[in-house]
């Protein structure tokens, strides 16, 4: 890491709300370019979407994360932040379906082999199908469904990403936008799992990237160190303290309102880069126009309960992933963190952490561990993962109560509705995956931090953002779709 510039103590300050991994990378930029910066997070620790927990030696995620980018830059940052603690994994997936494993990334032979002959031909002729209608008029793609079933055919939407991705959303694949498979999925169609079984390469595809990074001590171990930058080049992280409000005069924000263990305090800035929800952080700024309040109410999160279970004995399985696509089965991934790095568990032991899509507070985010645990121990039973509950040292819940922003078929109007709201205060930059409403991954989140963190520094007065840089801060920095 370079030493940042020596900073005058009237250098602007910026305050960062959030401490994920778009806050904490802003704060290291911002000071970097000789701004003071401070990040404040309600969590008792950094990392958001991306901390890791740990009890009695095992350590989880909130849901197994990888380290994945195509940016030279995110790249030599996160490698010179974890210097000899980086591990590089090869990944192993695959879906638990009708009492069968298909490899994930899926593989055309591997398909036909678990669906039969006759299961398999109809497979390909429901592709064939969507081919040759796309060749009489081009096929246009609104929704989820519409986006699967043009690229995979009707049958492989129906096995697997149609029930799949209606258990995660809570909602049916006709009510989510095509976004979402465009940024979640990125394998293009049966066409690519085809030429994969011909070992053709597909470079850049996120989905076929069968290598990863990984810290030793679990993905939040890059935001770790990235407090111990901030920390040495002078910026502070308060963790526990939670913004509940902003404070403008003349159309500039001039300070944060916060509560924590301090009680409430008012913190002057110079401007603000915040990653908390875009519709929390649009009504801090005042109330809201009538249309614009609809459209921040329709901005909503998916929510994940995550089962972490604590077990003696090996493995369990020799994959890091498995999806449960089918609707009958509460958890939608069973992940184990032992293949992910041998420190996530205390030796002769494992993990399981299972991801339970829901909705914050309602009757599978509220019930007890207790219950949880014996309807997942039920539901592992009948998947064929036998002989848990002798081996159980311990479970417990970690909650995200903003898991997945949800791309209802408009969201993109409200969305920016809101964002051009939120643009009014000068000094205001909202970004990062809560802040930008959009679907990211870590990469691209860091990345996000980093031009928000340069763009207000260029900007001589931190004044708004002109158009375009708003555009690229909020169109550019997805690398990894
Ligand atoms: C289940 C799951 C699996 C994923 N797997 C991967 C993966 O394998 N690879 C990958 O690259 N990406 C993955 N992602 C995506 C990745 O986690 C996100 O892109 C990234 O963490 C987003 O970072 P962020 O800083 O924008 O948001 P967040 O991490 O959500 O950070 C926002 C922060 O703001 C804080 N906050 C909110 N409100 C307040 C408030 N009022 N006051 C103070 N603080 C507040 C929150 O506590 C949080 O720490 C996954 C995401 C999920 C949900």
């Amino acid at each position: 890491m370079t030493a940042p510039p020596a900073r005058p103590r009237n250098a602007p300050h910026v305050i960062v709300l959030g401490g994920g991994a778009c806050g904490m990378s802003a704060a290291m930029e911002l000071l970097r370019l000789g701004l003071r910066a401070t990040v404040i997070e309600r969590e008792p620790r950094v990392g958001g979407l991306c901390g890791t927990h740990e009890r009695d030696g095992w350590r989880f995620d909130l849901g197994g994360h990888r380290f994945i980018t195509q940016s030279r830059d995110i790249d030599a940052l996160v490698r010179g932040l974890l210097e000899g603690d980086l591990l590089e994994r090869r990944r192993s997936s695959v879906i638990l379906n009708g009492g069968r494993r298909f490899k994930y990334p899926l593989e055309l032979d591997d398909v036909v082999r678990n669906f039969g002959l006759v299961r398999g031909a109809r497979a390909l002729a429901s592709y064939g199908v969507e081919r040759l209608r796309s060749r009489l008029a081009p096929l246009r793609d609104r929704s989820f469904r519409d986006w699967v079933t043009h690229r995979f055919g009707g049958e492989l939407y129906g096995a697997f990403f149609g029930p799949y991705t209606g258990k995660l959303w809570g909602l049916a694949p006709e009510d989510i936008s095509a976004d979402w498979a465009a940024e979640r999925i990125s394998l293009p169609s049966l066409a690519d799992v085809a030429l994969r079984l011909l070992h053709v390469p597909r470079p850049g595809v996120r989905t076929y990237a069968r290598r990863y990074l990984y810290p030793r001590l679990g993905i939040g171990q890059i935001f770790e160190r990235s407090a111990q930058v901030i920390a040495a080049r002078g910026g502070s992280v308060r963790t526990g303290d939670e913004v509940i409000g902003l404070c403008a005069s003349a159309g500039q924000v001039r300070s944060v309102r916060v509560r924590g263990a301090r009680g409430e305090e008012e913190l002057a800035c110079d401007a603000v880069i915040s990653t908390i929800s875009l519709p929390v952080l649009a009504r801090m700024t005042g109330p809201l126009p009538a249309s614009v309040e609809r459209s921040a109410r329709r901005l909503r999160f998916r929510a994940i309960r995550l089962l972490n279970l604590q077990l003696d004995g090996p493995p369990v399985s020799p994959h890091t992933w498995m999806y449960v696509s089918e609707p009958g089965y509460v958890m939608s991934r069973i992940q184990e963190p032992l293949h992910r790095s041998p420190h996530m568990a205390p030796a002769g032991t494992t993990s399981l952490m299972l991801e339970i899509p829901c909705d914050a507070g309602d009757a599978l985010w509220s019930c007890s561990d207790g219950e949880l645990y014996e309807r997942c121990l039920r539901d592992l039973e009948r998947l064929g993962i036998h002989g848990l509950r002798t081996r159980t040292r311990g479970f417990f819940s970690t909650f995200v109560r903003e898991g997945y922003p949800i791309y209802h078929l408009d969201y993109v109007a409200d969305r920016d509705a809101v964002l051009a709201h939120v643009a009014r205060t000068q000094g205001l930059v909202s970004c990062g995956r809560q802040g930008a409403f959009r679907y990211m991954f870590m990469d691209s989140a860091m990345q996000m931090g980093l031009d928000a963190a340069r763009s207000l520094a260029a900007g001589r007065q931190l004044a708004p953002l002109p158009a375009h840089a708003t555009r690229a801060l909020y169109e550019g920095t997805v690398l990894t779709a």
